[in-house]
């Protein structure tokens, strides 16, 4: 039994971030589970700069406390395990070889988060059809799934019902796609318990059926409520200070910033000095507060202030 923190190595971790992998960590050792890190970077494009962010992604939730308590997971070194699952998948998948533009003119309305279900309209091709396009354009891997209903259950969203598209399993540049890779390695890891971002929660009944077609049970999930800059946008580096590192070049060490993520779960006092193993004791899953975290960077040097005085 374990759950996971699963960054993308894009960027620093800000403040939004740094506060999931804290909840995932509390909720994996507030129910007897392990705490794993992946890393994933399977943006073939960004790998050679990833693997410093992903460093310091590592480093700083060290800083915090939050230690894997097994290697870290690497998606570029898992390439092997996502074929062997294309395998399985096989009779079940087709070539796509539609653009974005294609499926946007195609598709219905995009849903509220911005996905747009496919069509379908490169899934009868025929073989003539397919080899003309081929010669065209490379195509991208989908998974026949008959627009499956599927309903997950989160721990603080409840149940979260979805129609599964095809989507992409591979993408037509060859890399894995995001829901496969996750699924893939959330199995192969024995992982059953999934904390992250709201903003994956719509993926989830996606992810969920994908875990069924492998012959896995759905994880445990639970869509932590994002942090909001004070326009009510999500949380971005330009927000001022946000990262571990912009933090401490205002006086903030990594010791205030566990105080403010606890404060700002209700699991501290304003300026409280806490620890992880006090955070366990008091952390209760049902009083995670249920709308996003908005944050004020403004305040922080003042914060400095306030605790160099006292
Ligand atoms: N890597 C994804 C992200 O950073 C999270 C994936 C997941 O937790 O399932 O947004």
């Amino acid at each position: 039994m374990a759950g996971r923190f699963a960054p993308s190595p894009t960027s620093a971790l800000h403040l939004g971030n740094l506060r999931t992998a804290l909840v995932a960590w509390l909720m994996a050792r507030r129910t007897g589970r392990q705490f794993l890190i992946r890393v994933e970077d399977l943006d073939a494009a960004r790998v050679a700069a990833a693997a410093g962010t992903a460093r310091q992604q590592l480093s700083d939730l060290a800083a915090l406390g939050l230690v894997a308590d097994q290697p870290v997971a690497w998606q570029s070194q898992r390439l092997e395990g996502y074929a062997a699952a294309l395998e399985r998948l096989r009779p079940l998948t087709y070539e796509c070889f539609c653009t974005r533009r294609e499926i946007a003119q195609a598709a219905s309305a995009p849903h509220g988060d911005g996905y747009r279900p496919y069509p379908g309209t490169c899934r009868d091709l025929d073989p003539l059809q397919r080899a003309r396009l081929r010669a065209v354009r490379p195509p991208a891997l989908r998974i026949r799934a008959e627009r499956a209903v599927m309903a997950v259950h989160d721990e603080w969203a409840g149940t979260v019902t979805g129609v599964v598209d095809d989507f992409v399993l591979v993408r037509n540049d060859g890399v894995p796609a995001y829901n496969l890779a996750v699924v893939v390695d959330d199995l192969d890891q024995g992982i059953d318990q999934v904390i992250r971002g709201d903003d994956l929660l719509t993926s989830s009944p996606r992810q969920a059926w994908l875990a069924g077609q492998l012959g896995g049970s759905p994880p445990q999930y639970g869509h932590v409520p994002l942090a909001l800059n004070q326009a009510g946008h999500r949380l971005a580096k330009r927000d001022g200070a946000v990262s571990l590192a912009d933090l401490a070049a205002v006086g903030l060490r990594a010791g205030d910033v566990l105080g403010l993520l606890a404060t700002s779960l209700g699991l501290a006092a304003q300026g409280e000095t806490v620890t992880l193993t006090r955070l366990v004791e008091r952390f209760d899953p049902a009083a995670l507060p249920r709308s996003p975290w908005v944050v004020d960077p403004r305040t922080y040097a003042e914060y400095a202030n306030n605790r160099s005085i006292t």
